[in-house]
């Protein structure tokens, strides 16, 4: 799927030399990881002292591992020694391999290449770890461009396993390949990438930041409210305390970075929010405030919601087919067990949820309760957001009230949503909630992906599953959900807010009209 030149010899690299240019952060991890798959490696960095300091840091943190009796003397003394710090360029000469890990800056890095240019044998390969600059643009204007390929490695190098493949324009298949099964020797678990903005996974990644930063905009909920409920989706950390920990100004940057190669397509627009925060210096652990404050002065912590239980109900149905309903009919039943009666199931059904003497709860389609209360004329109606399944005991979910109900609905709809077996997080009536909403730009921008050629379905599944952790990939949220369903919550947000933001990828609709031809025919 990966665009490249036509294959010329295969280039070898497994066993050669290896030269690492930069040896900050990412230029040391990947000395590392090349040192103890048995490469000699040379590390060459233009601040005086660095590469020297950086051996002298992972000496250290090797010393650390051997006392703790997590690694082999040995084995630590052997990798330290094929590591070795060089002065100048010209150690070049004799690699098969260099990977370029300095500053993030077009012209620096292409001046860097067009020097090596000079330097090297006809046949090294030049990787550069560029998180966010096109591969095609750094190796514009050189004599031999197919040997410059994106190797994208993950912050922290040694412990994450991802690396992003990246092929320019002019990029040679054979280069991209001996690349990609490097990487594998090195333990890694690369995909092939093609070089569009944002590569796979700082693309992919952006409406999970994106969604809750406009949830935030719209004052839907808190911070703490928003991660809790993604923290229940299986993310191992929500969006906000994410942005905190990476650093607002370097998200921010990526997002901008995102937006403008897209020649500012309205669907990458950073947040005015986030631009506040960073321009107030709320940059997050790093300065000790973001969304929270750090070291937590209990900002995080959720606000304790007492339930009054539901009232004794005379009827209970829960609708719809699926897994969902499948998990609210076991835990109505559990609820209704001490009165001694269970509920009725109605497949068949318009919607998935639970109706309680008339009143319903409604598996968010995207449309509002306010809406969902006009068109039906059920004014006591809450809709609530996607679960996860199975769904741990108590887990957080999110719901909102349509502005039609009662007093008495108010308080009984998080009551039976507790019953059921849920902690609710009361949400303004927004279109979509959080958990539906942001998975299902996360599959959007994922089809996109795969239909601008970026990477295929299984390298978009790997590369955010392995590349920020995530619990499952895009195209497997898709496959636990229905894409006509995602695609009739995009329509309904895109009808929302009228812009450009939430336009369904031609993927996905298609993928759509293959599922339900008739369905896609009427509307
Ligand atoms: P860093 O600032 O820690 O290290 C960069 C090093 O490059 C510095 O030691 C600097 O002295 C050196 N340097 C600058 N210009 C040089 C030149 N012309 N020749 C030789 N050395 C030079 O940066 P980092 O975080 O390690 O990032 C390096 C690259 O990796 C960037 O392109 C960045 O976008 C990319 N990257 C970073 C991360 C991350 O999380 N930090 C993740 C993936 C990719």
């Amino acid at each position: 799927m990966h665009s490249a030149s036509p294959a010329t010899t295969a280039p070898r690299l497994q066993g050669t030399a290896v030269l690492v240019v930069g040896a900050g952060i990412m230029g040391t991890g990947i000395a590392q990881v090349a040192a103890q798959a048995g490469h000699v490696v040379k590390l060459y960095d233009t601040r005086e002292g660095a590469a020297a300091a950086a051996c002298d840091r992972l000496a250290a943190t090797f010393g650390d591992r051997v006392a703790k009796g997590r690694l082999e003397a040995a084995a630590a003394q052997a990798t330290l020694a094929r590591i070795q710090p060089v002065d100048t360029l010209d150690a070049a000469a004799s690699v098969a391999l260099v990977v370029e890990a300095i500053v993030e800056d077009l012209a620096a890095k292409r001046a860097l290449f067009r020097e090596l240019e000079r330097v090297v044998d006809a046949g090294c390969v030049l990787a550069t770890n560029t998180s966010s600059i096109s591969v095609t643009a750094i190796a514009g204007g050189l004599a031999r461009p197919g040997r410059v390929v994106g190797m994208h490695f993950f912050n922290p190098v040694p412990l994450m396993k991802l690396v992003e493949v990246v092929s320019g324009l002019q990029t040679d298949a054979a280069v991209a390949e001996a690349v990609f099964e490097l990487s594998r020797a090195w333990g890694k678990q690369p995909v092939h990438a093609k070089s569009t903005p944002g590569f796979i996974v700082n693309r992919i990644a952006r409406p999970y930041y994106a969604e809750t930063l406009a949830l935030l905009q719209e004052q839907a909920a808190t911070p703490a409210v928003l991660d809790a409920c993604l923290r229940a989706a299986g993310f191992r950390m929500g969006p906000c305390e994410l942005m905190d920990l990476i650093g607002h100004d370097t998200n921010f940057a990526v997002t901008n970075s995102v937006f403008e190669a897209n020649f500012f397509d309205k669907r990458y627009q950073p947040s005015a929010l986030q631009r506040e925060m960073v321009a107030g210096g709320l940059l997050g652990r790093k300065t000790g405030r973001g969304f929270y404050r750090h070291p937590d002065d209990g900002s995080t912590a959720l606000p304790v919601a007492l339930h009054e239980a539901p009232a004794t109900a005379r009827e209970v149905t829960v609708h719809g087919e699926g897994a969902i309903a499948d998990q609210l009919e076991q835990a109505a039943t559990r609820a209704l067990a001490a009165q001694g009666w269970g509920p009725a199931r109605l497949r068949a059904s318009g919607w998935t949820g639970v109706e309680i003497d008339g009143a319903r709860l409604v598996l968010t389609d995207g449309r509002t309760a306010t809406e969902l209360a006009a068109t039906t004329g059920v004014a006591r109606l809450a809709v609530f957001d996607r679960p996860q399944l199975p769904s741990a005991p108590a887990a957080a979910l999110a719901y909102a009230l349509a502005e039609q109900a009662d007093d008495v609905w108010r308080s009984q709809a998080a009551a039976w949503l507790a019953a059921l077996g849920h902690t609710p997080l009361p949400l303004a009536d927004t279109p979509g909630l959080v958990v539906a909403r942001t998975l299902a730009m996360l599959i959007n921008e994922a089809a996109d992906a795969v239909l601008h050629g970026v990477c295929t379905a299984e390298d978009a599944d790997a590369a955010m599953t392995l590349g920020v952790n995530y619990p499952a990939g895009p195209f497997e949220f898709l496959a636990r959900w229905s894409v006509s369903e995602v695609v009739a919550l995009l329509d309904t947000l895109d009808a929302h807010y009228r812009g450009e933001r939430y336009r369904v990828s031609p993927w996905l609709r298609r993928q759509a009209q293959r599922a339900s031809p008739s369905r896609a025919e009427a509307s």
